[in-house]
């Protein structure tokens, strides 16, 4: 595996197999990795014939300055990792390496409906920061395919739209969430969660499955009610929503309509820590 520090490294390195039209995959992440991170790679070594993961704390899509000062970073580990699951290059650039011209003034993405909700409306400006930083490592990489996972489900609706409005080539695949033999959704954030804490987290799962099990009794302003009460009483101490929503716009939805793709998603903090999850539920 290669480990590239500079923009112009990896653009040059990354030349010849597009010149002999060889195929890459990009996975972004921040790192803490962890196996749902590692599924991701997994999945574009299958598909391509180069993988790229980027390992970049982006500061820019931090809305809140404790969650960025306590973002977990174990780089040694990370590359251990990496070295085990063959990615073929790992991209770890420097802050001024992305923003060359500093973060102030960066631009600002016209992304509509899908940034005003959820993630969007309780971390003003994070879709932002995640656009300004997918737009520079999409330019600098230009892989055939970007690799997110459903966990982020909202921030893969925002890159499609980034896609979209840019016009960049990449196609962007949606991957499976990988979770802990309870059912917690695998996150770097886990590895902030004490013991007592950890055990409780697995209730924003169990919320969810209560959801898909029940949103055919149940009428959908009662449920979404039974899940907030559900999770604090677990422990937690705010959830910031726990929604059934159209899975193509995010749009609310307050009952039941056919032929419409519903997800549930909900997004909790326990001492702290800020987690966030979802699944399809029909
Ligand atoms: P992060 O490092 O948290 O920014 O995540 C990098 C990528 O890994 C994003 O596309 C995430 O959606 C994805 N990811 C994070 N957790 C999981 C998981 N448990 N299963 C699958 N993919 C994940």
């Amino acid at each position: 595996m290669l480990l590239i520090k500079k923009a112009v490294t990896i653009a040059s390195k990354l030349l010849s197999s597009k010149k002999n039209a060889k195929s890459i995959g990009f996975v972004p992440t921040m790192g803490a990795l962890h196996e749902g991170h590692i599924s991701l790679i997994n999945l574009s070594e299958q598909e391509n014939d180069t993988t790229v993961c980027s390992i970049f704390i982006n500061p820019t899509q931090f809305n809140d300055a404790i969650d960025f000062e306590k973002y977990p970073v174990t780089i040694e580990k990370d590359i251990l990792l990496l070295l085990q699951n063959s990615a073929d290059i790992l991209f770890f650039p420097s802050v001024t390496e992305i923003y060359a011209d500093g973060i102030q003034n960066l631009a600002h993405y016209n992304l509509g409906y899908i940034e005003t909700i959820l993630e969007g409306a309780h971390r003003p400006g994070h879709f932002q920061g995640v656009c300004q930083v997918v737009y520079r490592l999409l330019n600098i990489v230009q892989p055939d395919k970007i690799y997110v996972g459903q966990k982020d489900y909202q921030q893969y609706l925002i890159i499609k739209k980034l896609l979209q409005i840019t016009g960049l080539k990449s196609t962007i695949v949606l991957s499976t969430t990988l979770r802990e033999a309870d059912g917690l959704a695998m996150s770097s954030r886990n590895m902030r969660l004490n013991n007592n804490d950890r055990k409780k987290a697995v209730s924003i799962f169990d919320t969810l499955l209560f959801i898909k099990h029940n949103y055919q009794n149940i009428d959908f302003q009662i449920l979404k009610q039974q899940a907030v009460k559900k999770i604090m009483e677990a422990g937690f101490e705010k959830v910031d929503y726990a929604e059934i929503a159209n899975a193509e716009t995010l749009e609310p939805v307050n009952s039941l309509a056919k032929n419409l793709k519903l997800i549930a998603l909900i997004a909790a903090t326990i001492n702290g820590v800020r987690l966030i999850d979802n699944i399809l539920i029909n």
